[in-house]
């Protein structure tokens, strides 16, 4: 195989906890992760030259080892002792720094892809072994789907699918440091836990309205204060017949799920007309795991 085609997705948090901090300056986590069909676009191709030559349509994107897609590729390729080299073409779509994961899905798919395309014989387990040292979401993202994560993110549990709905994702012009939010978080009382065990019940139960109903993550407090945009856009999104909405990760990105397209589609323009974000997508969610 001397090229691939492969779609990197984006997550959303149906819940985010946190149950503590560890010396190492990391976070104990208990988050519900669920794959959403917004993409990158990623071709990779063999090449006769040694090493790894990366492009992306985003300028401000580096383009060396500093891009969590090179440093897949090299991983595996030092590892393995790779003689030829790929070029990688990353089409990206998913917002950056905004708590989808972007970054890490790239490294999974990545990850798969030079497993896939250079033999390696890697399993699906050691290709997440492997992803953890690249960040916490790599792992979750080599799996995709309706999951539990747990320890630092990289303890992950199969969920029931998340019952069909429609997701309207918008990302205001601004972007977040998840270093910076989790530090913030530090200094605060954590009051309110989200119930992650209800939203779990409610996958069982292939109950959405409960599944909506119980999200919550603990993150949002820290990143609102800073930016009241997105307490703004969560009102537009709910008035406008969401299930409900939340902000994804450390964010700022904001998702809302709802029953109809329709409803969606007319909650996006609201969002635009208000000017609360341009980046704003229509999407649904995406249960299949990675074979
Ligand atoms: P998470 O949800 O895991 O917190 P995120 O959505 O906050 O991720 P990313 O989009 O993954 O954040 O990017 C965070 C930073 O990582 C960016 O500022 C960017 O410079 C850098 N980065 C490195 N490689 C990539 C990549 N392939 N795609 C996007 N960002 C990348």
């Amino acid at each position: 195989m001397d090229k691939m085609e492969l779609k990197a997705l984006g997550k959303i948090n149906l819940g985010l906890d946190v149950l503590g901090r560890r010396e190492n300056g990391y976070h104990d986590v208990r988050m519900v992760m669920q794959t959403v069909y917004l993409y990158d676009q990623i071709r990779m191709e063999k090449t006769k030259k040694p090493g790894i030559e990366l492009l992306t349509n985003l300028f401000y994107l580096p383009v060396n080892e500093n891009n969590l897609a090179y440093q897949a590729a090299d991983l595996l390729m030092k590892e393995f002792h790779v003689k030829e080299g790929v070029k990688i073409t990353l089409d990206k779509h998913i917002p950056v720094a905004a708590g989808m994961a972007g970054g890490s899905s790239n490294a999974a798919a990545v990850l798969f892809g030079i497993n896939r395309m250079f033999s390696l014989g890697l399993s699906q387990k050691e290709l997440m072994e492997r992803g953890v040292t690249l960040g916490a979401d790599v792992p979750y993202c080599v799996m995709r789907g309706t999951v539990l994560a747990e320890g630092i993110g990289e303890i992950l549990t199969p969920l029931p699918a998340c019952p069909k709905c429609h997701v309207l994702i918008a990302k205001p012009p601004i972007s977040v440091s998840t270093k910076l939010v989790y530090e913030k978080l530090d200094s605060h009382e954590i009051e309110n836990h989200p119930d992650i065990d209800g939203i779990i019940d409610g996958l069982y139960d292939q109950d959405i309205t409960k599944v909506a109903s119980r999200m919550g993550n603990v993150l949002e407090k820290v990143t609102i204060e800073e930016y009241p945009v997105i307490e703004q856009i969560k009102n537009v999104m709910k008035e406008q017949g969401a299930l409900n909405a939340m902000m994804s990760g450390s964010g700022p990105t904001v998702f809302g799920l709802y029953e109809t397209k329709e409803k969606a589609r007319k909650a996006a323009a609201k969002i635009r007309e208000k000017q609360l974000a341009k980046q704003v997508y229509v999407t649904g969610i995406h249960n299949a795991r990675r074979k």
